[in-house]
């Protein structure tokens, strides 16, 4: 589902943030990519998003070279990609079904389709009675769950986290990978940056390490 072929990204200021990283992730995978800060996982999950792109080397996403996707396609591909972040960026404002829904009304799905799905997207993160709730009452894990909410509600292919569990605790933190994999247990294919080494040791998935931009093989930091 994902591949990258002997890819390198150097940013103008010339620093290699990758150096001829080479890997795939098959559609039903959870993979960990950990490393330290500055270490490319940032910069290879924004090229799988195609808001940046190589400067040599293949991506392949969903069975499509990145490089034949145009700017102007850009929106559709990360249609396919839901994304959670640290702070998970939610709505203060807006409720917790207002949030959810948010990328569909971007998108022009009718009022009932929207309904339907933020429900089961709220369902499947045990958030289903909370979806009148502000933000701001609910726990950190509980607004993680919304975060992941909102990235699952399109029904992406791929799911993409920067550090979802940076602020938690590691029961909750526990809990925020159990979901993740039950999407991956789906079809999802699941990417997951953590420096969270104790936690994602004993998950058994699959750990891509980064160091200093370039893959190591076998093994953590
Ligand atoms: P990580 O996510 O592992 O902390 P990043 O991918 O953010 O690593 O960064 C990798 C390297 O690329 C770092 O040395 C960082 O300073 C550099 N870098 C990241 N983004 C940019 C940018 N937009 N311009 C120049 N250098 C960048
Ligand atoms: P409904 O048709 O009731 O809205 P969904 O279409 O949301 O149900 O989900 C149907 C099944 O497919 C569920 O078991 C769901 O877990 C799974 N599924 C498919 N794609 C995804 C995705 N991107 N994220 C989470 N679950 C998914």
């Amino acid at each position: 589902m994902i591949s990258f072929e002997r890819v390198s990204k150097r940013y103008p200021e010339g620093h290699d943030a990758l150096r001829e990283v080479s890997f795939d992730i098959a559609r039903d995978d959870l993979v960990f990519l950990t490393g330290h800060s500055g270490a490319g996982k940032s910069t290879l999950m924004r090229l799988i998003m195609l808001m940046d792109r190589p400067t040599r080397g293949k991506v392949v996403v969903d069975g499509r070279d990145l490089s034949t996707v145009s700017n102007r396609r850009i929106p559709g591909h990360r249609r396919q990609i839901g994304v959670v972040f640290q702070n998970h960026q939610l709505l203060f404002d807006r409720n917790v079904f207002d949030n959810v829904a948010l990328p569909l009304v971007i998108s022009g799905y009718d009022h009932r389709e929207v309904g339907r799905r933020v429900r089961a997207a709220l369902d499947k993160v045990g958030l289903l009675k909370r979806e009148r709730a502000m933000p701001v009452t609910l726990s950190g894990g509980e607004q993680q769950r919304v975060g992941i909410a909102r990235a699952v509600v399109g029904r992406p292919k791929i799911l993409l986290a920067d550090e979802p569990t940076g602020n938690l605790d590691p029961e909750l933190s526990a809990e925020i990978m159990q979901l993740f994999e039950s999407f991956s247990q789906v079809g999802v294919t699941v990417l997951i940056a953590s420096h969270d080494l104790a936690l994602i040791s004993r998950l058994r998935h699959r750990i891509l390490t980064l160091r200093e931009g370039r893959l190591v093989t076998g093994g953590l930091l």
